[in-house]
């Protein structure tokens, strides 16, 4: 991709709007009116908006519910059985992984749990965690509440990864710098990727390799990356993964998360591992009396029949990843992240602190107010941008391949622009 030359005029937005292959998606998603207008959303890295054929999709189960009762399990047009199947390759190809390596099951945090279960095992001598320094609490306290639960101490075994003051950066020379101080002594190291706050991503296959040369397994929480970048999470060689379908994956508040176990693990099955029967080998499940005999790769690690509502949400989601092609919806997210950080760039009274290179951002770009406050905030609110606001003084934006354009773009920056200019 070559370099695009943008323009601050609304005329150059539109004219990359006409430009686009994937402009027509907007048509296909809902997007909120507030006392009958339109609002420029900016927030699908918290909940993503509702695809048209969201509703279709659920009807379908609904009827089929209606119609066949538990019939619909092997009856049903898609039937619910085997529903988590039908998620499997696009998810799998939206990650970069292989199918055997992911499922569709529970929410984030359990999904970070039962791989913890298997993948944090700590000894006396080996027991401490890395997690980067402004981790998603829920991730602080599931590990937390992980070593905990192994009879040691958070304060002595949670290690952070910090941010360097300069310019709010990772540097995986801290990681393993931090790897080297606690020699022998890091039983797992756990990324947001991309942190959640500064929107920065990282070099997956880098941080696995610096984990594995130092005998710790490595997991990344792909809440914010899961639909946003690529992971490549096979070839990263990362042990695990988990991920919410809520945020980038625009598959309904709440909806079931995604979990990777990579294939190095799929046929270890002395890996400790809380079990229930929807893991069990797919042949003999309904048998009742077996020894359980987990199925292989992720599937192995399913605990309950999975809510078919759901499941047919994040079906018609990722039906539409699967039409505009996710190579293309990356494409386009740099070049759209890029005009927004063009027309930020100059603005007095903010900084942006995400980085500045598209291989080291997924689209959000982090807006910390230099001077102004919550109150800035709260009058973009009310002038018809949604966004969302984090303490003390950022503001977060996600200008979302799928439904936003670069004129939304561009509107949003003369909102900011405008506001600042009251002050
Ligand atoms: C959104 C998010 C969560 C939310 O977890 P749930 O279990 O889905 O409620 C957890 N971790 C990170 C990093 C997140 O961004």
């Amino acid at each position: 991709m070559g370099e695009i030359k943008y323009d601050n005029s609304l005329a150059f937005a539109k004219k990359m709007d006409a430009e686009d292959p994937l402009a027509q998606y907007k048509n296909q998603f809902h997007i909120p009116k507030i006392n009958g207008k339109t609002q420029l959303y900016f927030c699908g890295n918290s909940l993503g908006l509702q695809p048209h054929l969201t509703q279709k999709y659920i009807q379908e189960e609904l009827n089929d519910w209606a119609h066949l009762g538990v019939e619909g399990h092997t009856d049903a047009k898609h039937p619910w059985k085997p529903y988590h199947e039908f998620l499997t390759n696009n998810m799998a190809e939206i990650v970069g992984a292989k199918p055997e390596e992911v499922v569709m099951m529970n929410t984030l945090t359990v999904n970070l749990h039962l791989m913890m279960v298997s993948f944090y095992q700590p000894t006396n001598r080996r027991r401490k965690i890395i997690i980067e320094k402004d981790a998603f609490p829920s991730d602080k306290y599931a590990v937390e509440s992980q070593i905990n639960f192994h009879g040691f101490d958070p304060k002595a075994d949670l290690l952070l990864w910090e941010p360097r003051k300069e310019n709010n950066y990772y540097h995986t020379e801290d990681l393993e710098k931090l790897l080297e101080e606690n020699l022998d002594e890091v039983a797992l190291i756990l990324i947001g990727v991309p942190n959640y706050y500064t929107g920065q991503t990282f070099d997956l296959k880098k941080i696995s390799e610096l984990g594995h040369a130092h005998n710790a397994l490595v997991g990344f929480d792909l809440a914010h990356g899961a639909g946003n970048i690529q992971p490549n999470l096979h070839d990263s060689q990362a042990d695990f993964a988990v991920w919410c379908s809520y945020k980038y994956l625009n598959s309904g508040p709440g909806s079931v998360g995604g979990c990777f176990v990579h294939e190095k693990h799929a046929d270890n099955i002395d890996l400790n591992r809380f079990a229930g029967w929807w893991g069990h080998n797919k042949e003999t499940r309904f048998n009742m009396r077996q020894e359980f005999d987990p199925i292989r790769g992720a599937e192995g690690w399913q605990l309950s029949n999975p809510p078919i509502l759901s499941m047919a949400a994040i079906r018609a989601s990722l039906d539409v990843f699967k039409e505009a092609g996710f190579h293309n919806i990356r494409e386009k997210s740099i070049k759209l992240t890029g005009f927004l950080e063009f027309l930020l760039k100059d603005l007095k009274d903010i900084e942006i602190i995400t980085p500045k290179n598209p291989k080291e951002r997924g689209c959000q770009l982090s807006v910390e107010l230099k001077s102004a406050g919550k109150d800035f905030f709260k009058k973009l609110t009310a002038s018809g941008v949604i966004a969302d606001w984090r303490e003390p003084n950022v503001i977060r934006l996600a200008p979302i391949p799928l439904y936003n354009s670069y004129e939304d773009v561009f509107l949003l920056v003369e909102k900011i622009k405008s506001l600042l200019d009251e002050k």
